[in-house]
């Protein structure tokens, strides 16, 4: 790969080889949205003025976002010179009112925000976050897509994150705050309410989780739902009695919490979750599975999946990729 130039509006800058246009961009200090840097949350969409885009930077772009010479800044590394343009931020489409706060558990808050507009979304979508400043983050809508006007989320706070400290040490009830169009394909349908489910998640992972589950039964599924969800300690579970009383109002959903570490009490199993799940049910033939958390977990958890049966296509993920080390 070569240097190549790039110009956004007056100004011209170098993209050197083997870096993209997101890290040129941010080298140069310019002020741009972007969130994942992974080509997940699509914050950093831009649109090429002059020639197509690299078609790898398009990963995921619908397909008119594609003609148009959308492209993600974070996956872009130019192979000529390019001429590019911001987008507007059209795309955040609505706000929302924090009308509840309160902990989970001592690093995760729940946030309910009251929508100015309702939204069409899918049990286990996302949304991006934005901050008056300007800074997004994606969180997982925690509710099934009958509350249209009223979204909880799951925010884990990380040492040192900025979206994240400042959602759990400033944001107060009444404040406001922009939302994107609901994105991600690790959502439920009700195609087929007999299928079984089976579901993993660590820490905030449980978030998407708890919302898909919620539509399942809303919807009538009568295929089992095997929920596993796992955290390092017992201090890092939540929702531990709620979805354990979720378990006596219906006899096909099944819930097993984990802990990694340390001995468990007799209602909590011992090891990663993933692990868990894998042990009990080594047949997945014509299971639907949802694995939502740390993307090491995540990415172990889908090869183990297709190596107990389960198809490709019926293993949907959502990966929070942060640059965090921690692994659960
Ligand atoms: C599709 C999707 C869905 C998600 N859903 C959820 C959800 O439901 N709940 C949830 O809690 N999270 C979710 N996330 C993760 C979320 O988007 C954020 O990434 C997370 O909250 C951290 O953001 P932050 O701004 O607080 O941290 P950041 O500021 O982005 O930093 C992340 C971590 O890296 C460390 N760090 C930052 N910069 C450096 C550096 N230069 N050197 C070393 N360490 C550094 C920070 O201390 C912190 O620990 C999701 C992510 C994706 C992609």
């Amino acid at each position: 790969m070569a240097e190549h130039k790039i110009q956004l509006d007056d100004q011209h800058i170098s993209c050197q080889p083997d870096e993209s246009i997101l890290n040129a961009l941010l080298r140069e200090k310019v002020d741009i949205s972007y969130g994942c840097q992974q080509g997940v949350c699509q914050s950093c969409m831009m649109r090429s003025l002059d020639s197509p885009p690299p078609s790898e930077s398009q990963n995921g772009l619908t397909d008119q976002l594609k003609e148009q010479n959308y492209f993600l800044a974070c996956l872009c590394y130019p192979q000529q010179t390019m001429r590019i343009g911001r987008r507007d931020h059209t795309d955040f489409i609505t706000h929302g009112t924090v009308s509840t706060k309160k902990n989970l558990n001592s690093e995760t808050i729940l946030l309910t925000l009251d929508i100015d507009d309702p939204l069409n979304y899918y049990a286990g979508q996302f949304v991006n976050l934005q901050r008056e400043d300007g800074l997004i983050r994606s969180y997982s809508i925690a509710n099934n897509s009958i509350h249209s006007k009223q979204l909880t989320f799951h925010i884990r706070r990380l040492p040192g994150g900025q979206f994240s400290e400042w959602a759990h040490q400033e944001l107060k009830l009444g404040d406001r705050i922009a939302l994107s169009e609901p994105q991600g394909l690790c959502y439920y349908q009700a195609d087929n309410l007999e299928q079984p489910l089976l579901l993993i998640g660590t820490g905030s992972g449980l978030a998407p989780l708890a919302g898909i589950i919620s539509e399942a039964l809303h919807q009538g599924h009568t295929g089992d739902i095997s929920l596993y969800h796992g955290s390092r300690d017992e201090t890092g579970l939540y929702w531990v009695e709620e979805m354990q009383e979720l378990t006596n109002k219906h006899t096909n959903f099944h819930y097993t919490p984990c802990i990694s570490k340390g001995e468990p009490p007799r209602h909590i199993a011992a090891g990663r979750a993933n692990d868990v799940a894998f042990k009990a049910l080594t047949d997945l033939k014509g299971y639907r599975i949802y694995l939502c958390g740390h993307p090491d977990m995540v990415n172990s958890s889908k090869r183990q999946a297709f190596m107990n049966g389960a198809s490709l296509s019926d293993i949907y993920a959502d990966a929070f990729h942060v640059v965090s080390n921690s692994s659960e």
